[in-house]
């Protein structure tokens, strides 16, 4: 029986399909009905060396390409991939579970919008300088890295190995790309359009597998640079590994960002803010503002809001466009969400909705109701930890300078909001928030255009905006001599 998402084989190397069957099975479920619909193969040693010998081999002629010209097959795969938005969508939603609503609307256009940017600033964000020195002088070029890895988490499968091949290949470089296990198929769409748009063969390779291939990948000797992105314990590890022979690093990982919300926001907006930043996605969202700290004069409007708005979220059959939440990646995300929201209970967290598996769905997909706790303190484990699922953890506070420090009482670092009426207040708190990607009056929009990534153990490293690129090259400098050498023997 043909599977309804079978892809023509499990990797994508030198600008084919290739498959072999000696790798351990990966089965691609669709989250929302527990149906098997891909049956994929991980790759053995022999597949990933093929992968990188394709990418070693390709990668020069790319290089010396202008990078005009790499930009324009940049552009082109940009076009296909909004030409097929639908289709990417619905593929896109089999493989993560996400709602058409929302993968029609942000994954393969953001996508897109990467390959569009990246193509576009190729040939004005490589330009080195000129360094005059008196007589002589030096200059310096931008150059390409080599084989860069991509490695990719479940939430964002297409945008992720967008967003890592596009300033990849603008730069120059050739990808080797390792969806995540869980959301094998994304990816070997994007390789397709990416040949069909131009793309040299063995620039932009896919290859399938979990924990145990990630590192046969990074610990290559051929690849020169890895870009992560999953969870703070793999990104410990596969930076450890990377740093065993000095690989460039780009690691995306976790966090447990906080949203403040003063007591002069516009209410609305600040619970719109905090259900997109906790619901969308299904709360698989790393940036997500999961401690969303009120001030304690609105608390209560807050809450009565916040429960009259999730309550009101239509969860239900992702390929129905008028489903706002789907279901989990996976049965063990589900089973680790509904154990944070029992620690949630067993720890005095005050239950303000959802709490268990919506009674609306088949019983085969893996769903959690949208969740908000109130009365969450600080110590508690579902303030402290990711949880990655829809799950709101509401803290109250009193001023300002206390909502600072305990916002910034955590390890992680990748994100932080703040709502507020007070500009003044908004620049000068987010001032002092340690995160690496901040809003204010807004949360969870990251636009090709800003650069994107964390401090702390969220990590390190930025994707998109021109500082993409800069972690996709490196500085050659050139001194150049003008007159004789004085040589003091
Ligand atoms: P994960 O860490 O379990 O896996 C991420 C990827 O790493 C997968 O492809 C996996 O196969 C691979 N991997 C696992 N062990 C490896 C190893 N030792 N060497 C090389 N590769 C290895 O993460 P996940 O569960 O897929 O994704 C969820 C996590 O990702 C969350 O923590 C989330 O916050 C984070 N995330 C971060 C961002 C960001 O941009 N900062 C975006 C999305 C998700």
């Amino acid at each position: 029986m043909t599977l309804r998402a079978q892809p023509k084989a499990s990797h994508f190397i030198d600008g084919e399909y290739v498959e072999d069957d000696a790798g351990s099975v990966i089965e691609s479920i669709y989250p929302a009905t527990g149906e098997i619909i891909a049956r994929l193969h991980a790759a053995t040693p022999a597949i990933v060396e093929k992968a990188i010998a394709s990418a070693k081999r390709a990668q020069p002629e790319w290089a010396a390409m202008s990078p005009t010209a790499r930009g324009r097959i940049l552009k082109r795969a940009a076009d296909i991939m909004r030409e097929r938005n639908r289709e990417l969508s619905e593929l896109e939603t089999l493989d993560t579970g996400k709602p058409i609503q929302e993968t029609i609307v942000a994954d393969p256009t953001s996508g897109a919008d990467s390959f569009e940017y990246f193509g576009g600033i190729a040939a004005a964000g490589l330009n080195g300088s000129y360094i005059p020195l008196g007589g002589d002088f030096a200059y310096t070029k931008r150059v390409p890295l080599g084989v860069c890895v991509g490695i990719g988490a479940w939430n964002y499968p297409q945008q992720i190995a967008c967003w890592k091949g596009a300033p990849a290949l603008a730069a120059g470089n050739a990808m080797v790309f390792k969806p995540s296990e869980n959301t094998p198929l994304g990816a070997l769409a994007i390789a397709e359009i990416l040949h069909e748009a131009g793309l040299p063969k063995g620039l932009y390779n896919v290859i399938q597998g979990d924990r145990e291939t990630g590192p046969l990948l990074v610990n290559h000797p051929d690849v020169a640079k890895v870009s992560l992105t999953g969870s703070v314990p793999t990104g410990r590890k596969v930076a450890a590994a990377a740093a065993g022979n000095l690989k460039h690093v780009t690691m995306e990982l976790g966090g447990k960002s906080p949203l403040i919300v003063f007591d002069d926001a516009d209410i609305d907006s600040a619970v719109g803010g905090a259900m997109l930043g906790n619901f969308y996605s299904t709360g698989q969202v790393c940036s997500n503002g999961t401690r969303v700290f009120v001030q304690r004069k609105i608390k209560a409007e807050f809450l009565k809001r916040l429960k009259a708005r999730t309550e009101a979220i239509a969860i239900g059959d992702p390929m129905d466009e008028a489903t706002q939440l789907g279901p989990m990646v996976s049965w063990a995300q589900r089973d680790k969400v509904l154990s944070y929201i029992e620690k949630g209970k067993a720890e005095g967290a005050r239950l303000v909705t959802g709490g268990g598996i919506p009674n609306n769905v088949s019983g085969e997909g893996y769903y959690v109701q949208p969740t908000v706790f109130a009365d969450v303190t600080d110590e508690m484990t579902i303030a402290r930890e990711e949880i990655f699922g829809p799950v709101m953890c509401v803290l109250d506070f009193d001023d300002e300078a206390e909502v600072i420090a305990r916002g910034n009482a955590t390890e992680f670092g990748l994100s932080a909001g703040v709502f507020t009426a007070d500009l003044t207040r908004a620049h000068r708190v987010v001032d002092q928030l340690e995160a690496g990607t901040l809003w204010i009056n807004t949360y969870n929009l990251c636009p090709v255009e800003i650069p994107f990534g964390g401090s702390k153990q969220s990590g390190f490293g930025r994707e998109n905006s021109l500082a993409a690129l800069e972690h996709y090259s490196e500085l050659k400098t050139v001194y150049v001599g003008m007159g004789p050498v004085q040589a003091p023997y």
